[in-house]
């Protein structure tokens, strides 16, 4: 496929096809809405099978043997890094490396390379709307050298503010590393003047590109940065495969930091092992070959659709994530995280008087697939004062349609008119021990998922709350992931009796589901109640996200602990 229509791209993706909302236990029957394509995004038929028929056809380790099906393999997965060095204008195929993802890309670097040459009170300057990988790695090799960190403030509309340059970026800057664009808002950055501002201070530059690939075409060379990193599984590639572009004079003077085999040339317990050349110095081990090549064959796919800024599939997401946008605009309670339409189809936002976590766990019930968290962006969520947002990541195989359910979804949840069953709805705050199971009882008779959400959201509304002075630092149980806080409030006749609360509805609904087994009950019973026999008769176990069952598990945890 070379032209891009709407149809035929959407037709080459099995399971925005195929996979319907009763597959995972929602009712009614319907495709599923997936927008979160920032987090990874899915494959088109031509990368699967290219996987599929690898390792029907072709398996073999690469660049050890000398038989054929080696050679065919070895081949293939060549092929795949010239088809990646023409795709982002490289030099030449040695300097693209091989990794597991954008985070390996950003670890060789700042462990291969700035570690040995940084030294104390040297300056690494980052963007604060950077994802963790950007951060930690950074953070790490600060710690190891005595390295300082900067950052480089946004503008109101969130891109990084060059008119702070000259500030940030001074003759202590040995690193300046950026995306290219955020994860959480979606502008492309400014990045050329990054670079040069960098390179007239003698820094060594990195970009990460993880949600600038699948968007825009990359020209390493006209960017004239020293290192530009990557992910597969974002660009409709397979999870597991990443890229690390570097200059090769800077390549060329790293010291691997992982080692083993194919990544020498000679190894010796009497002389010292001598490391092979680039780029298979980089790649120690035996690497994600089927990855590889059927990210060759993803690339194919995609590059016809981004060389010309004008094309039919740039501008279809264009007119997707307006379309977008205008619609969230027109809800009074949206408040994006910052205002003006996003350069991608990336659209974070909050809704006034509703938990982030409630939103999304409730959207998921009509099978609508949107994040809600952090978004591995924690120093950018304090810059703009916000515990999390929502995201929407839009991608060309999205459609209209799949919006404006979305939106009316959406507003649904905000008009908060499920339908319910009243007798679970109209739960008295002091309910004793028996009128709590009943409750429970009634609620594990709930047979689908989104009517069990639903349920959950509604008991959630009648737990009675703690005043404002009792959630606090002590009665905060770390491992939720939303706030959540447990005291006991009596303890008569050596039977407890807790109180619970957290800022998302879910949660509060949860809480009051663990409550009614914990409580009224002595040290003793409480140390043996068999809780995840009670999660699978309540029929949790399987729905619950691994996270937020951690969660419940902190709570139960925070329970026993407390009358032990
Ligand atoms: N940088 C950005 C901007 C990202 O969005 C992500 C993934 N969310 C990463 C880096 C890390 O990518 P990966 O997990 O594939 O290594």
């Amino acid at each position: 496929m070379t032209t891009f229509t709407p149809k035929k791209f959407r037709d080459q993706f099995p399971l925005i096809q195929n996979m319907l909302s009763s597959n995972l236990n929602l009712q009614p029957k319907k495709n599923i809405i997936y927008f979160d394509n920032a987090a990874t995004t899915q494959k088109p038929h031509d990368v699967i099978t290219r996987q599929v028929d690898f390792y029907e056809q072709q398996n073999a380790n690469v660049h050890r043997a000398s038989h054929r099906l080696s050679n065919l393999s070895t081949s293939a997965y060549e092929k795949s890094r010239q088809i990646v060095q023409i795709f982002i204008g490289a030099n030449a195929k040695e300097e693209i490396i091989w990794t597991k993802g954008a985070t390996e890309s950003i670890n060789i670097v700042t462990q291969s390379l700035a570690r040995n040459i940084l030294n104390v009170g040297d300056e690494i300057v980052l963007s604060v709307s950077e994802h963790h990988a950007n951060i930690v790695p950074w953070q790490i090799v600060a710690e190891q050298t005595g390295a300082i960190i900067k950052t480089l403030p946004l503008t109101s509309d969130g891109y990084i503010d060059i008119t702070q340059l000259d500030a940030v970026i001074t003759q202590k800057t040995r690193f300046v590393a950026c995306g290219h664009i955020s994860n959480v808002l979606g502008r492309i950055n400014p990045i050329l003047p990054v670079i040069k501002k960098a390179k007239s201070v003698g820094a060594i530059t990195l970009i990460d590109g993880a949600q600038a690939v699948a968007h825009i075409n990359i020209d390493v060379k006209a960017l004239d940065c020293d290192f530009y990193v990557f992910s597969a599984h974002k660009m409709f590639g397979p999870t597991g495969v990443g890229v690390l572009y570097g200059k090769k004079i800077l390549l060329e003077r790293m010291i691997p930091y992982q080692s083993g085999g194919e990544m020498i040339k000679r190894v010796s317990f009497n002389k010292k092992t001598t490391f092979n050349q680039l780029p298979f110095k980089f790649e120690a081990g035996t690497p994600n070959i089927a990855g590889v090549i059927a990210f060759g064959e993803c690339i194919n796919f995609l590059k016809p659709f981004l060389i010309d800024p004008a094309s039919l599939y740039i501008q279809y997401e264009k007119t997707l994530t307006k379309y977008c946008y205008d619609a969230l605009a027109k809800i009074n309670e949206v408040r994006f995280v910052v205002d003006g339409l996003p350069d991608i189809g990336v659209i974070s936002f909050s809704i006034l008087g509703h938990h982030n976590h409630d939103i999304s766990t409730s959207l998921d019930t009509y099978g609508i697939a949107i994040r809600s968290g952090h978004h591995c962006a924690m120093p950018l969520m304090q810059e703009l004062a916000m515990d999390g947002c929502l995201r929407v990541s839009l991608c060309a195989y999205n459609t209209k349609q799949e919006i404006d359910v979305f939106i009316s979804c959406l507003q649904n949840i905000l008009a908060d008119n499920h339908n319910s069953d009243p007798d679970l709805t109209s739960v008295p705050i002091n309910l004793n021990n028996d009128e709590m199971l009943m409750v429970i009882d009634k609620f594990a008779k709930a047979k689908s998922w989104d009517s069990k959400h639903r349920e959950i959201m509604l008991i959630g509304n009648n737990l009675c709350r703690l005043e404002k002075f009792h959630r606090n630092n002590d009665s905060l149980i770390s491992g939720c992931e939303s706030s959540a806080w447990l005291i006991v409030t009596s303890c008569e006749q050596l039977k407890y009796h807790f109180i619970g609360d957290s800022d998302a509805k879910i949660v509060r609904g949860l809480l009051f589901i663990v409550l009614s087994v914990f409580n009224n009950k002595t040290a003793t019973e409480i140390a043996t109640v068999d809780i995840h026999g009670y999660f699978k008769k309540l029929g949790l176990e399987n729905h619950l996200s691994p996270s937020r069952s951690n969660g419940l598990l902190a709570i139960v945890d925070r329970i026993k602990s407390l009358v032990s």
